[in-house]
């Protein structure tokens, strides 16, 4: 078995995967070459695909001892596949597109999110594109305790947004009251006159129970808090520390959200030594 050969091999089966781009190429020429090390007859194809932001291979062999190597390449590749961007190969992890699971670095990531903007001639754009112009709203719809919002235009066209983008609250104030059902108005309104200030974030953007830029609750003295916290310290702290970590790429995802204004003397509780112990512990 000559290092030709087996390279052949590996060109040869590269294009059995069925995967998204070709960020895992690197991975699956390396779990060829191991299938080839391992005993594999190279005449035989291998296949395999991308699944649930995984890579799978779904070739096995009758013979046991083969097999079970192979299942350990396998395991292997699967496991880095899922630290590893599928569009560029860069360190990347598991991420939630919409309904569906994905592997990404944080650019990739960050590019196929939708951004929501408006600018100063009122043109509501998309990822830069521009959707409609306020002007043509001609009705608008409020769902799920005003997380998600159809507009519609004088067209009957209709176009959906939802909180989870940035600049969604944003919009929401931008849009006529006018155009939403007359038992929507008040309760529209009334999100925007009474924000308070958010201890944790820092965003004037409290309603309710709940902060709309952070969604943390704000501290209470019910039993929950005291008996899981103690004082209010030391919840403060700790949604503090989890937003500056940002395991999940939140922050860094809404860094050029303008729905909610900056609360003036906002001050981070936790000190350096606070955070290095509380990484500790989740890592
Ligand atoms: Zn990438
Ligand atoms: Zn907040």
């Amino acid at each position: 078995m000559s290092e030709n050969e087996i390279n052949l091999f590996i060109e040869r089966n590269l294009t059995n995967f069925s995967v998204n781009s070709t960020g895992w190429n690197e991975l699956i020429r390396k779990l060829l070459y191991e299938f080839a090390l391992a005993g594999w007859n190279m005449e035989y194809r291998v296949f395999g695909k991308e699944k649930f932001g995984e890579l799978r291979c779904y070739t096995y062999s009758e013979d046991e001892i083969l097999n079970n190597k192979l299942k350990n390449i396998k395991d292997k590749y699967s496991k880095l596949s899922v630290k590893t961007c599928e569009i560029c190969g860069s360190e990347g992890k598991m991420r939630a597109i919409g309904s569906w699971q994905t592997t990404l670095c944080l650019d990739h990531f960050l590019e196929q999110q939708p951004v929501i903007e408006i600018d100063d001639k009122q043109n509501i754009k998309r990822n830069n594109e521009s959707v409609l112009n306020s002007k043509d709203i001609a009705k608008a719809e409020i769902e799920y305790d005003l997380q998600s919002l159809w507009l519609y235009t004088h067209h009957e066209e209709s176009f959906y947004f939802s909180w989870q983008e940035p600049n969604y609250y944003l919009l929401l104030r931008s849009v006529p009251l006018s155009v939403f059902p007359e038992e929507n108005q008040n309760e529209i309104s009334a999100i925007f006159q009474d924000l308070r200030n958010c201890e944790i974030c820092g965003y004037k953007a409290v309603h309710q129970r709940n902060c709309l830029r952070c969604h943390h609750e704000p501290w209470n003295d019910s039993g929950y808090f005291i008996q899981d916290y103690g004082e209010k310290s030391n919840y403060i702290k700790e949604c503090q520390m989890d937003i500056f970590i940002d395991e999940d790429d939140y922050e860094k995802y809404f860094k050029h959200d303008r729905s909610f204004e900056k609360s003036p003397g906002h001050q981070i509780l936790f000190t350096s030594e606070e955070l290095s112990e509380y990484e500790k512990l989740l890592f």
